[in-house]
């Protein structure tokens, strides 16, 4: 680290936690971000102001007026503009020292792949089951921990599958295929901007934590708020030894 960057990180390295080598594994690492929305845009201006040295946030949308209550990270100028150019812009101007890499795609198959194999930490902030589960399935396939998040209404969860340990259960034995709850989307069901700030962070939280090896991790935990009540609400969860997609993994 130069001195630029250890006056920029001076207040993570003072946290015995973290420290210089803590500080030093978040410029080695590559962190995958899917979705640039609610969700994505607090967890990765917080996982670009900490100093995580190579950002890959993917999305295939461009950003709307109606994004703007809550995606934080997209500003009025940019409506229009695909979001992973937005959040090229914005996570540029917070930390110049952090490399991002925007991927214009709904990424799956073959590219999510090569995604997933390649980052350190894997954060879901989709919107929508069908790419969970397929992130879910390449984190099980690369052994890679996947920070999942979601939001609607005033209601959140969040949760860690760290899938390099054996014993970790995957999002699919919490959530199986097929027996998804009817979809709801923001665009129907509205969502309390705060919420998706609450969420986005704790998973950048959870993101920094797993790269620097502190703490303890959500990992067999499914953390719940309830943003009317203003409450959180943690239920413990196993792996499913029947689980489609990680019992033979
Ligand atoms: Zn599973």
């Amino acid at each position: 680290m130069d001195d630029e960057q250890l006056l920029r990180y001076s207040r993570h390295i003072l946290l015995p936690e973290i420290g210089v080598e803590g500080q030093q594994a978040l410029l080695d690492a590559r962190v995958l971000i899917v979705g640039a929305g609610g969700l994505g845009s607090p967890a990765a201006l917080y996982v670009a102001a900490a100093g995580v040295g190579t950002i890959a946030i993917a999305d295939d949308d461009t950003v709307d007026l109606t994004n703007l209550q809550r995606q934080i990270m997209h500003t009025a100028e940019m409506v229009g503009a695909p979001k992973v150019e937005s959040a090229r812009l914005a996570l540029g101007r917070l930390n110049p020292l952090t490399r991002v890499e925007g991927l214009q795609q709904r990424l799956e198959g073959a590219a999510l792949e090569e995604q997933v194999s390649r980052a350190d930490v894997v954060l879901d902030c989709c919107d929508n089951f069908a790419t969970r589960h397929a992130v879910n399935r390449a984190c099980v396939k690369y052994r890679k921990p996947l920070v999942s998040g979601a939001a609607i209404r005033f209601d959140g969860q969040v949760s860690v599958f760290d899938l390099r340990k054996p014993g970790s259960a995957c999002y699919h034995c919490l959530f199986p295929e097929g027996e998804d709850l009817e979809e709801v989307r923001c665009a129907v069901m509205g969502v309390f901007a705060p919420i998706v700030g609450m969420i986005g962070t704790t998973q950048a939280a959870e993101a920094l934590k797993l790269i620097i090896g502190c703490g303890t991790s959500l990992d067999g935990r499914l953390l719940l708020l309830d943003g009317l009540g203003m409450e959180w609400r943690s239920i413990s969860l196993g792996k499913d030894p029947g689980c489609a997609v990680c019992a033979a993994a």
